[in-house]
């Protein structure tokens, strides 16, 4: 394993001093548990000449769920996220996505803005400085082609795999950003632009696998706020190679709303297979009826047509997309009933 190559570290207490460091310092980056960004240092993958640490500004750290409403800091880590009773109690789908991310040790050192800005994946990027340089290097780093999609015309296909956001979105999150030119919140949809499309340019709203955050340089993911909306069951499932320590192969999160024997409210969401996280556009054209066999079909339909999934992990990119498709199923049958 390659040794790291030397950085300063920058320790703010306050979410000021945060971002007069991210001003003074335009090539640094952010370290939240550094559970990815380490890696992708040591890897050659970046280089930052100056780290600045989020952990010890008090006031990215809060947690606050109740009945109505759910705001957590960028700083608050996995673990104390998927333990929290509140957010357990009224927002499972987020507990359920942060106590499935990597491994316990991992949990309790990654943080939510961490995992929300995480950087996308391709198994001919998450890999050491010489396999690149070996096998040419890509465009996501200082390469002129994509090795997945040769013809991609200057397109990157690496693909988001972060836990959070899927379940994040099925609650309609917004985000709160902070820089120098002040605060701003957004829909947490607005932040991923990674619409990659083959023979699409890429453009500042509709980036790819290398472009793939809506954020300026110097911006900061400083908290996550969603509201409850009343009798919204929500869960989040995913299936992994390795079951106790990995990346998604494909991740789901539901959130539905059951009126009798109605579906009234339903809103799907995926991770792990296109340079975003995708909330499914169209499910509410499945409600309004029983759940039945054409709501199962037309929510196939809308997982083929939205979900691409790409050569860019181990697992073929077909797979991905028909895991995608079964998980749903399930785990809308299993909220639907009740489970
Ligand atoms: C073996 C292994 C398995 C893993 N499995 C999973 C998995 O199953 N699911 C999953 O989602 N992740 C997984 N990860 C990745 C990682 O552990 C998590 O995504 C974690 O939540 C990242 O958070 P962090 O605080 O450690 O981020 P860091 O590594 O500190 O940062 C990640 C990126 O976010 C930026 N950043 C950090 N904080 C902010 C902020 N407040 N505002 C804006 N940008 C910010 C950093 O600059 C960096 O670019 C895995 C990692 C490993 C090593
Ligand atoms: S999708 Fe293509 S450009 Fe993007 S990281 Fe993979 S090989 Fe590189």
């Amino acid at each position: 394993m390659e040794a790291l190559p030397p950085f300063d570290l920058i320790r703010p207490r306050t979410l000021a001093q945060l971002i007069d460091a991210r001003a003074a310092h335009p090539a640094s980056r952010l370290l939240g548990g550094g559970t990815d960004l380490m890696v992708n240092i040591r890897r050659g993958i970046v280089a930052p000449p100056v780290l600045i640490d989020v952990n010890g500004v008090d006031e990215l750290r809060t947690i606050e769920a109740d009945a109505h409403a759910l705001e957590i800091g960028a700083a608050a880590t996995l673990s104390e996220v998927a333990a929290h009773s509140g957010v357990m109690q009224n927002y499972p789908v987020v507990a359920q996505a942060a106590g499935h991310i990597a491994g316990p040790t991992h949990r309790n050192m990654g943080t939510v803005g961490g995992n929300i800005a995480l950087d996308t994946r391709c198994i001919f990027y998450n890999q050491s400085e010489w396999w690149r340089q070996a096998n040419h290097h890509c465009l996501k780093t200082t390469g002129e082609i994509c090795h997945v999609a040769p013809k991609s015309r200057g397109v990157c296909f690496a693909t988001f795999s972060g836990d959070l956001a899927p379940a994040l979105l099925t609650l309609d999150a917004e985000i709160d950003i902070a820089g120098v030119s002040g605060k701003r919140t957004v829909p947490l949809a607005e932040l991923y632009i990674g619409y990659a499309r083959q023979n699409e340019p890429v453009t500042v709203t509709r980036g790819d696998g290398k472009f793939f955050l809506s954020l300026q340089p110097s911006e900061i993911v400083t908290a996550v706020r969603a509201r409850n909306s009343p009798g919204l069951r929500s869960a989040y499932d995913k299936i992994r190679i390795r079951r106790s320590i990995e990346y998604p192969v494909t991740g789901v999160a539901v959130a539905l709303r059951r009126d009798g024997d109605i579906l009234a409210d339903l809103r799907v969401a995926f991770t792990g297979t296109n340079p975003r996280p995708v909330r499914l556009a169209g499910t509410d054209k499945l409600c309004g009826g029983p759940l039945d066999a054409p709501v199962f079909a037309g929510l196939d339909a809308l997982v083929r047509d939205q979900i691409m999934a790409m050569k860019t992990t181990f697992t073929p990119g077909h797979y991905r997309r028909r895991v995608a498709g079964v998980l749903a199923r399930r785990l809308v049958q299993r909220l639907f009933e009740g489970g």
